[in-house]
C-alpha cells in the first residue's frame, strides 16, 4: 500500500502528499476504530482509487503532536525573534525553548531585522547570540530587507517539517517570502495566515519551502506550562540537565536544595544568570498551578 503525508485537512478530505502527487482522500478503516483523528503532518497508509482520489487506511505512530496549530510530526521549530522592534527578549525566547524542548522538537533560533540594530545595541545582542550558540542551538542572524542570513536558513528547512514560532510582527512572513519569493499567489496566503490572531480557529496547511514543508500558521500560541511537571523543566534547559548529574540529590530542582551543581555553575559564572532566573520563574509558575504535596 502506498504511504504519504497529510498536508491539508478540509471538509472531511485529507490531502496526502506522496512524492510530487497530492491525492485527495477520505478516511476509512483502522483509524476510525482506534479513534485516531488524522492530523495534518500525519504519516498515513492510503489506498488510491485513481490518480487523484483515495482512502486513508492507517495513521502511523506520531513522534509528536501540537495542539495549536493542530499538527503532527513536527521536526523543528524556527523561532523568530527580532533584534529590535520589538527588542530581543531572552525571557520570551527561553519560554519558547522550554515548550519546544518539552515537545521534543528541534529549535532553530532566528534573530531577525538585523538591519535595524543601532551600534549601541550590537554588543549586547552578540553576547546573547554567543550564549545560545554555546548551548548548542543553531542561531541565524537575518534581515529580510538586505536578505542577510536568508540563504543560510535554507539547508535547515530542507527535508524537514517545520513550524515557525515567535511573536506577531517579528518578521516570520517576511522571512518565508524572502526564502521563497516564487511562491507568488501562495505568498500572499502565507502573509495573511501568519498574521492572524491566535484566537482564530482555522485549518493548518503544510506548504513547500525548499525541499521541506512548513506550517502556514505559527505554532506555540499558548506559552504557559500548565501541563508540565517541575522535574521536567531540568530536561528543557540542556545545560542544567548536564550539570544536574552532579547535584547532591536526585530530582534536585536547583532551588533551595544544598550542594546543587546548577547553582554552583551560576555562581561561578559558567551559566548566564538570566538563564537561571528564567528557570526559577518557570518553576514558580509550575508550582503555582500544581502545588506539590
Ligand atoms: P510576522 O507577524 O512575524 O509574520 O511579521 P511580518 O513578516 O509581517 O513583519 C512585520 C513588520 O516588520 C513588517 O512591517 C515588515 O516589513 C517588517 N520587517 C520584517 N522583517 C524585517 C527585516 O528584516 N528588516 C526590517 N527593517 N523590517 C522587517
Ligand atoms: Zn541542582
Amino acid at each position: 500500500m502506498p504511504e504519504g503525508k497529510i498536508i491539508k485537512a478540509l471538509s472531511g478530505f485529507y490531502y496526502v502528499l506522496d512524492g510530487e502527487e497530492v491525492i485527495q482522500c477520505r478516511g476509512r478503516g483502522v483509524f476510525r476504530k482506534n479513534k485516531v483523528t488524522p492530523l495534518v503532518g500525519d504519516h498515513v497508509v492510503y489506498q488510491a482509487e485513481n490518480k487523484t482520489d483515495g482512502y486513508v487506511l492507517e495513521v502511523k505512530q506520531r513522534k509528536n503532536e501540537l495542539v495549536r496549530p493542530p499538527i503532527a510530526n513536527v521536526d523543528q521549530a524556527i523561532l523568530v525573534f527580532s533584534a529590535v522592534e520589538p527588542d530581543f527578549s531572552p525571557a520570551l525566547l527561553d519560554r519558547f525553548l522550554v515548550l519546544i524542548e518539552d515537545n521534543e522538537i528541534d529549535p532553530i533560533i532566528v534573530v531577525s531585522k538585523i538591519d535595524l540594530v543601532p551600534q549601541e545595541k550590537r554588543a549586547q545582542l552578540d553576547e546573547y547570540v554567543s550564549d545560545y550558540r554555546k548551548l548548542g542551538y543553531p542561531v541565524m542572524i537575518t534581515s529580510s530587507v538586505t536578505e542577510a542570513g536568508i540563504e543560510e536558513l535554507l539547508p535547515f528547512v530542507d527535508g524537514k517539517t517545520s513550524v515557525f514560532a515567535g511573536q506577531s510582527g517579528v518578521g516570520k512572513s517576511s522571512i518565508l517570502n524572502a526564502i521563497n519569493p516564487k511562491l507568488d499567489l501562495k505568498t500572499n496566503d502565507i502573509s495573511s495566515h501568519l498574521g492572524r490572531g491566535k484566537h482564530t480557529t482555522r485549518h493548518v496547511e503544510l506548504i513547500h519551502i525548499g525541499s521541506g514543508l512548513v506550517a502556514d500558521t505559527p505554532g506555540f500560541s499558548s506559552l504557559d506550562f500548565i501541563e508540565m511537571e517541575a522535574e521536567r523543566l531540568t530536561y528543557c534547559f540542556p545545560e542544567f540537565y548536564e550539570l544536574s548529574e552532579n547535584c547532591k540529590f536526585r530530582g534536585c530542582l536547583h532551588d533551595k536544595e544544598p550542594r546543587c551543581a546548577v547553582k554552583a555553575a551560576v555562581e561561578a559564572g559558567e551559566v548566564p544568570v538570566y538563564r537561571y532566573e528564567h528557570y526559577k520563574q518557570f518553576l514558580e509558575e509550575i508550582r503555582e498551578r500544581k502545588p506539590r504535596y
